[in-house]
This record gives structure tokens, C-alpha cells and sequence, in this order.
């Protein structure tokens, strides 16, 4: 058995290990693969990680063990070897909230009522206690999809089919789904509801068309008072799957069946979805969680300090809230990690002592702009769609948002002209060259259209 500090060391040597990690692969893939790994221990000399699948387990392990071992071995000498193996999902959820690994804790779903459950228990996500509506910090950026979630969840009806909710990475997503499921089985636990991640649905139904088995796929599905799905990006491009899930989607809605999805894009940006599906996600109500703002990463970050009950000063965490502009999930990352590094140490929680300890945080989060970044954000800003970045349109409607992406990319990133011009719909580097120009001249002689680019460049900043 690990004592409590040997554990928090390998929890912070995880934090690094993934960091560099995503670094290295990217948000989604990290999303998808990395981050629902657990770390279950150090035996000897090797780490054992925990995944939930066997899918998973045999992933992780065809693409990233190499990698994770040397990055340990980066981190901490002794490390010699990573095994993964499959645990799951509710046993890694208890022991890293209570530091047991046997029952979940007592504010935890537990195996819920046999009546809630039953249609779906084994396929459903069990809930987790941390992510429900009272722990959910509602700001600017995301009190509209906060509050059609709590209108969906409180509702006894169906107020509005599907509900769609869509961020970027580490905006809040699965914590507000997860939060619709956790109250909607509290007020009524008689409904049945059924939340997944569409991997995990795609993977339920490739393996239901091996084991001829859609059948009962199908019932499964098909008998639940609401359906929820994480993630729905993923069920792009693959044609049997969509064709399933339309199918069960418009059997539930006929039913008078409540349907939830997030997704890290809005319907009509999804990429490899037929037509019909994406204008069936977008009958319903379709909400979106808008980049954090200052005032909100604050606000997270005083209302997670306080859960964790560390006494950081005011001074650390506005420095965090300006300099961690990525995602909330970050935030609490680095949040976190000073946490158990003062507490470790046992130094007092400092400004000085957040520069050292996120270092290389803190770099990485400088430099990060992203050409896709800044395309959708100036979507965002000029409400076209993130597609519109690559098409051929040329309204001006489309036209000049593009040309301030474009000029925006330049003055953010170290991309060339031709390397930007390929991220806008494969454009020569000459139209690059026109529009930062273009740029240039309407700031000089529209004030109103300077401000727009500048607070583009400074959300952008950070
Ligand atoms: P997503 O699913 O959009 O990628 P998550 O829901 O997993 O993001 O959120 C990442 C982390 O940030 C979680 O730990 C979540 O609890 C936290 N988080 C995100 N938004 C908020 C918020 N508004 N208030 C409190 N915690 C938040
Ligand atoms: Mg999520």
C-alpha cells in the first residue's frame, strides 16, 4: 500500500509525464486516450496505469507505452517499465476520491436503484459525485448552456429534444452532462438514464455487429428515458455507426424519449456527419460554452481552492487566471500541482513559488496559439462558421473574417505565409500576404474594426 505521499509523488509525476504527453500528441488525442488513464500504483520499479476498456488498454498500449516509459524514466530514474491494464471504471473513480479502492464513497451514485439503472447499468458511465451542478461555476462564457442543462435536467417533460451542448477541450462539457444525469436520477431515480461516451457507443455496436447481437444493441438503447452522449464528434465518418445512431435517435425522439450530446464542435460543423443527422442534432435547443474569460478562471480557481482546502493567496491565483488561459481543466491542473508541490515541500504557497513549480507550464502557455485556435475564435467572434475558414466563399461576410484569421496568424504564430495560407482551405501565400495587408489598412481608418482585431489578439494572448 502506497502511503499518501508516495502517492501524491506519482500523481505529480503522472501530471508531468501526460503534460508532455499532450504536448506531444495533441488535445484530442489526448482527450481520448491519456486522459482516462488512472494511475494505479509503483510496484518496484514498474507503474501501473489503469484504463477502462480493453479497447483502451490495447490502444494505449500499441501507440503511447513506448513513450509513457521514457517520459517516467524522465521523471523519476527508478521507473524502469508502465504496465496498463484494465480496471474498472467505478473502482478508479472511488480510490481517487476517497483513497480507497474498494466501495465508491457514500456521496457517490453507488450502484443506483435496480429500477433506475436497469436498462442500461452496464453500459452506462457510473456518475461521479465531483462534477454536478453545485460544483459548476457559472460565468458569462457558459451560463446559457448551464442553464438549459438545468432546464433539461429539472424539467419533468421534455423541454427541448436534443439538447446539444458543444465547447472546446476542458470547457465543462462532460461536467455539465455529467451533472444533468446525477440530477435527473436524484429528483426522479425511477428514470432510466443511459450516459456514455459515443466511443464507447461505437464500440458497443461494432461489437454487437460481431456478436450478432444488434438486437439487443438496439432494446438496450432503445428503452431508456434519456439518452445521454459525450463526444458525439466521434461518431463522424463512420458510416454504420451514424446510421445506427440516427436511427435510435429518431426512435427515442418519436418516443417522447429526452436526448442530450455535447460535442466539441456545433452540428453544423461536425465533420463527417450525413446532412439529415446534422440538421436533426440542430431541431433541438443547441448551446455552446464560449472560451473562459478572466473572471471565470478566477472564480474557478477560488471555488477549487477552497474545495481543496488550500490557502492560496489572492495575488497566486490571479496570476493563474491570467496566465493559464487554455481550459478549466488546465487551471486545475495547474492549480493542483502547486497544491501538492508546497504541501510536499512544505513551502509556503507563493507567487514566486507558482513561477517554479509550473515552469514549463507557464511556456507552453505562451506560445500556444494555434492557427485552428484563432480560426475559431474569429468565427466565434464574427458568428461564421469555423468551415468557413477553408471554403471558397468569397461574401464578404465570410471573406473578411477569414482575412483577419489570416492576418491574426501571422502576427501570433511563427507560421510562414504559404504554411498559413494551407490551413485556410489550402490558399496561396500571396492571398496571405493581401489579407494581412488588407488587414493593416482598415485598422488605420476604422476604429471600430481595430478594437474588434485587437481584443481578438488579446483573448487570443491570453
Ligand atoms: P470537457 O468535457 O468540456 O473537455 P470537462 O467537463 O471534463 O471538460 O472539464 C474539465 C475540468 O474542468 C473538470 O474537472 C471540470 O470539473 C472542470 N470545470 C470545467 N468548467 C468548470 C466550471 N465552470 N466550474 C467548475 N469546474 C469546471
Ligand atoms: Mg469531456
Amino acid at each position: 500500500m502506497n502511503t499518501s505521499r508516495d502517492d501524491q509523488q506519482l500523481q505529480t509525476e503522472w501530471y508531468r509525464v501526460s503534460s508532455r504527453l499532450k504536448a506531444e500528441i495533441g488535445d484530442t488525442a489526448f482527450e481520448n486516450w491519456v486522459k482516462p488513464i488512472s494511475v494505479s500504483g509503483l510496484e518496484g520499479s514498474e507503474v501501473r496505469l489503469g484504463v477502462p476498456s480493453r479497447f483502451m488498454r490495447d490502444w494505449v498500449k500499441a501507440n503511447y507505452l513506448d513513450r509513457l516509459k521514457e517520459l517516467w524514466a524522465g521523471e523519476n530514474e527508478n521507473v524502469h517499465s508502465v504496465q496498463v491494464r484494465i480496471v474498472p471504471k467505478s473502482k478508479v473513480q472511488a480510490s481517487e476520491e476517497t483513497g480507497q479502492d474498494d466501495q465508491p464513497a457514500e456521496t457517490a451514485p453507488g450502484p443506483a436503484p435496480a429500477t433506475g439503472w436497469s436498462a442500461g447499468s452496464d453500459i452506462s458511465a457510473p456518475l461521479d459525485s465531483r462534477f454536478i451542478f453545485s460544483k459548476f461555476v457559472v460565468g458569462k462564457p457558459n451560463e446559457f448552456a448551464y442553464a438549459a442543462a438545468r432546464r433539461v435536467a429539472e424539467a419533468p417533460s421534455v423541454p427541448f429534444n436534443p439538447l446539444f451542448l458543444y465547447g472546446g477541450v476542458g470547457l465543462g462539457k462532460t461536467h455539465l452532462m455529467n451533472a444533468i444525469a446525477w440530477e435527473i436520477q436524484q429528483r426522479d431515480p425511477t428514470r432510466t438514464v443511459m450516459y456514455l461516451s459515443a466511443e464507447k457507443f461505437m464500440y458497443r455496436f461494432v461489437r454487437a455487429l460481431r456478436e450478432q447481437n444488434t438486437v439487443d444493441f438496439k432494446d438496450q438503447f432503445r428503452s431508456v428515458d434519456v439518452l445521454m452522449i459525450d463526444d458525439v464528434q466521434f461518431i463522424g465518418g463512420r458510416d454504420a455507426t451514424q446510421e445506427e445512431f440516427f436511427h435510435t435517435f429518431n426512435a427515442l425522439v418519436d418516443q417522447g424519449r429526452q436526448i442530450i450530446l455535447s460535442a466539441d464542435k456545433s452540428p453544423s460543423d461536425l465533420e463527417g456527419v450525413e446532412e439529415r443527422l446534422k440538421s436533426r442534432l440542430n431541431c433541438g435547443l443547441v448551446a455552446d460554452i464560449h472560451a473562459t474569460t478572466y473572471e471565470l478562471r478566477l472564480a474557478i480557481l477560488e471555488s477549487k481552492a477552497e474545495q481543496i482546502e488550500i490557502d492560496a493567496p489572492q495575488k497566486v491565483l490571479e496570476f493563474l487566471a491570467h496566465k493559464i488561459t487554455s481550459n478549466v481543466r488546465e487551471l486545475e491542473g495547474a492549480l493542483n500541482r502547486v497544491a501538492a508541490h508546497t504541501q510536499l515541500i512544505g513551502r509556503e504557497l507563493t507567487l514566486e513559488t507558482t513561477q517554479e513549480v509550473l515552469h514549463d507550464l507557464l511556456r507552453a502557455n505562451d506560445r500556444r496559439v494555434t492557427i485552428e485556435e484563432i480560426q475559431k475564435r474569429v468565427a466565434e467572434h464574427f458568428n461564421i462558421r469555423v468551415s468557413d475558414m477553408h471554403s471558397a466563399r468569397r461574401a464578404r461576410s465570410v471573406a473578411r473574417p477569414r482575412q483577419v484569421a489570416m492576418y491574426l496568424a501571422k502576427q501570433l504564430t511563427s507560421r510562414s505565409l504559404p504554411e498559413i495560407g494551407r490551413k485556410f482551405g489550402g490558399r496561396d501565400h500571396t492571398t496571405v500576404m493581401h489579407a494581412v495587408k488588407k488587414v493593416d489598412e482598415l485598422r488605420d481608418h476604422d476604429s471600430t474594426f481595430a478594437e474588434d482585431v485587437e481584443l481578438l489578439r488579446r483573448m487570443l494572448e491570453g
